[in-house]
Order: C-alpha cells, then sequence, then structure tokens
C-alpha cells in the first residue's frame, strides 16, 4: 500500500461522542449508487418502518442538478437517526453500510501537489470542543476512505490570471500558516500581517522563483513592520458599504436557507423571503434584534456591542480561534464557494472576515446569556455556526450587480482589517 502523506492540523482532536449533532440539521450528500444501496438494506422486524423509506431527495436550489441528499425529517433530522441518537443503518448493519460522507465526518479530502489536506469540521462537538484523540489517530481510517472519496482538479487558481501547482499553492499557504502562530504579535494584528502578505505577494506570476524569494522576505518583514507601525488612521471602523457587506454575509453565515422556504408556494414563501431580507436587513440598525440559526437571538445589536471580546483577542480564545482559521487554510475549506474552487487571491479576505464574524457572533451569544465578557463557551458556540456555512456561501449566486459591488469591496478595500478593529471595540457603537 503506498502511504499517503495526509496534511492535517496536528493541534487538534476527535473521538466520535455519539451526539447525534451531526445527523441533525445538516445535508448529507449521496454519492452515485448510494440512495439504491439504501433503499435495498433488508429492513424487517422492529426496524420495518425503514423498509419503505425513500433515502434520498433532491437539494432544491443545488447546483449539481440530479443530486440526492439523505431525506430529513419534519424536524431536521436524517430518516435513520434513532430515538437514541444512535444511526439505525449503524446499528443494524454496521459502520460500513452508511452512506460515505457520514463515514467521513467530521473530515474531507481535497489533493493538494503529493499531498492530501484533510478539512475538520468544526461543527462536529467533538472538534470544536477539542475532545478525544490527536488526529493523528485517524490516518488509518483516512488511508482507509480515501480511495472511495471523489477526486478533485490536478490545479489549482490563484488568481483570475494565474493557475498554480498545488506545491505553490501549499508554500504560500505555510507562509499564511506561519504568520497565523507569529508569538510576537496579538491575533488581530496576525490578521493584519496575513492580509498585508495576501495583498504585496499575489501581484505577479506566483509560480516564478523572484515571486517565492520575495514571498520569503515578506513572510520575514510583515511581522517586524506591523509591530513598528499602530493600526494606520481611518481603518477602525467599517464604511457604510463595508459594513453592508460584512453584516449580509455574516446574516448568511448565521442563518442557511433553511430547506422548507424552497417547499413553500406562493404568497407563504413571498412573505417567508421579505421576512428574511428584513431580518439581514436588520443587521444595520443598533436596536435591531438579529437573527441566528434561524431563531431570532433576544440580545440587541447595542447589548452585542457592549460585550467585552477582550478573551477573543488575546490568550486562550485567540489561539483558539487561531486554530480554527489554520484548520481552515490547511483543509482548504477558505478555497471553497459551494461546489467550485475559488481562487486563493478571493479566498484570503473570505477567511479573514471569518475572524471579525466568529468575533461578533460570540459577542451575540454573550449578550444572549447574559455576560459582560465573551467567554470559551461562547466563542465554540460561535464556531459551531460559522463553520457550518463556510466555504458554502455563493456568491454567483446573488444578482449580477450585488456580486460584482461585493467582489470589489472584498478585494478593493481593507474590509478584514476595518471589521476585525470595529468588532474587538469594548463599547461598539452599533
Ligand atoms: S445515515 Fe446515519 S450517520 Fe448518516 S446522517 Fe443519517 S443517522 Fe447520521
Amino acid at each position: 500500500v503506498t502511504e499517503i502523506a495526509f496534511y492535517y492540523p496536528t493541534d487538534l482532536r476527535f473521538t466520535c461522542s455519539r451526539c447525534g449533532e451531526c445527523c441533525r440539521g445538516s445535508n448529507v450528500l449521496l454519492a452515485e449508487g448510494e440512495a439504491d444501496r439504501l433503499a435495498s438494506l433488508p429492513w424487517d422486524g422492529a426496524d420495518r418502518d425503514l423498509a419503505e423509506i425513500k433515502p434520498g431527495s433532491t437539494l432544491p436550489g443545488d447546483s449539481v442538478p440530479g443530486r440526492l441528499a439523505l431525506a430529513r425529517r419534519e424536524d431536521g433530522a436524517c430518516v435513520y437517526l434513532g430515538p437514541s441518537n444512535q444511526c439505525r443503518i449503524h446499528e443494524r448493519f454496521g459502520a460500513e453500510a452508511k452512506p460515505l460522507m457520514c463515514r467521513l465526518f467530521p473530515f474531507g479530502f481535497s489533493t493538494l501537489g503529493d499531498r492530501v489536506a484533510v478539512d475538520v469540521s468544526f461543527a462536529c462537538k467533538a472538534v470544536r470542543e477539542e475532545w478525544g484523540a490527536p488526529l493523528s489517530t485517524q490516518v488509518a481510517e483516512w488511508t482507509r476512505l480515501f480511495p472511495e472519496a471523489p477526486r478533485e482538479s490536478k490545479g489549482h487558481r490563484f488568481s483570475r490570471k494565474y493557475d498554480v501547482r498545488g506545491e505553490v499553492l501549499a508554500e504560500v499557504e505555510s507562509h499564511l500558516l506561519e504568520l497565523l502562530s507569529e508569538e510576537r504579535l496579538s491575533l488581530p494584528d496576525r490578521i493584519r500581517a496575513v492580509w498585508e502578505f495576501h495583498r504585496l505577494g499575489t501581484t505577479s506570476d506566483p509560480s516564478t522563483d523572484a515571486a517565492r524569494k520575495l514571498r520569503e522576505v515578506m513572510r520575514q518583514g510583515i511581522p517586524k513592520q506591523i509591530l513598528e507601525r499602530p493600526v494606520p488612521h481611518g481603518s477602525e471602523t467599517m464604511d457604510k458599504t463595508g459594513r453592508a457587506v460584512f453584516f449580509h454575509l455574516l446574516f448568511l453565515m448565521l442563518n442557511p436557507t433553511p430547506r422548507e422556504l424552497f417547499s413553500l408556494s406562493g404568497r407563504a414563501k413571498e412573505r417567508e423571503v421579505r421576512l428574511r431580507v428584513q431580518a439581514a436587513d436588520a443587521y444595520k440598525f443598533s436596536d435591531a434584534r438579529p437573527l441566528i440559526d434561524n431563531r431570532e437571538s433576544r440580545a440587541t445589536f447595542r447589548a452585542i456591542g457592549a460585550v467585552s471580546p477582550e478573551y477573543l483577542a488575546r490568550g486562550d480564545g485567540s489561539s483558539l480561534l487561531a486554530r480554527y482559521l489554520g484548520a481552515k487554510i490547511q483543509g482548504q475549506r477558505f478555497m471553497r464557494e459551494g461546489d467550485e474552487e475559488i481562487p486563493f487571491l478571493e479566498a484570503v479576505p473570505r477567511l479573514l472576515l471569518s475572524y471579525p464574524m466568529a468575533v461578533w457572533t460570540a459577542k451575540a451569544l454573550a449578550a444572549e446569556r447574559g455576560a459582560a465578557e465573551a467567554k470559551d463557551v461562547d466563542a465554540r458556540g460561535a464556531l459551531r455556526l460559522i463553520d457550518r456555512a463556510f466555504g458554502q456561501i455563493r456568491l454567483s449566486l446573488l444578482p449580477s450587480a450585488q456580486r460584482k459591488a461585493f467582489r470589489f469591496v472584498l478585494l478593493e478595500t481593507d474590509l478584514p482589517i476595518a471589521a476585525t478593529w470595529e468588532m474587538l471595540a469594548a463599547h461598539n457603537p452599533r
């Protein structure tokens, strides 16, 4: 057996706690032929009720026509989830009978040069609680499952102009990871360092020797410069357009479109869409109650602004968020938009925005429990919500004018930095 070079965040942990959380509320895509295989399982006796079940259904609005996902019950749980949170396929026919995506979760693979990058989902409770065995214990299981997993492209997109080999992308990403763990800088300043690196290092053909040397110099020089240079005046708050983009994306992250929306018809659908648009718009007003995870939050923006984010900017809280950002880079999910790979150049701003978004969400969760400071429980809760939709938000589905405006703001302004400072302000005016 050829050894596969898995590339994964060595500082994370996972052991399945059988909480059943991953079997509720998320879409489990089925590989070709899996729906038929599940339909032919010989259910009988106490499990007779499953014999007539249709295992797969198409996802409304899916970008891949005809693709099936596991059918879900009214309450959002998978049809195979049993009353004691156990998978009935697993109980009756063993782990191998489950769909591939269930067997892989919370992991996913992407090829990057001669290595296989492993994405780790923080939507999984054990992962985000950092509970269980080190990920190195998973290598044997990954090796076994990898041949079954879908294969991905060979080349990678760096910018609209340049494609790169996986090795080059891996080298660029290693700089991002080093900057994210730069001990001399606070996490907000590391975010700034990554942002500067991304801006300066993506202008020319990234595959040349000169570009590689320049990246090396920048990697060394940027932290020193940042240490000597305070935040430039004017970047402490978002401007009106930046704020609109930030909160719109945040709304989408926290409230992935509910599946039922598509099965509504006529008036009911219109009303639901209007409510969602209003809820997204309300993110502008200081006394608005935001919508989080499809339920209206009790906290107002004013209360959220008053929560101290200190814990998330320094110490243990910032190490957790840095581990999260690092895991997204290593797992390549920051390069995804639904089923498409997006260019590195466009992926980095979105990755960096997930930090101020996690800060905002953790503050919102803290405000909901009446706390004056966001703590570990809020940070981990925020990562659950943010990671569930990370890499899934498809700007390509927006109307063209809006898409262009979003793209312009993401690429041409300092939004990730402005959003970072604004979310970290102790008494945020909004
Ligand atoms: S098939 Fe089993 S493991 Fe997969 S989502 Fe359903 S209940 Fe969970």
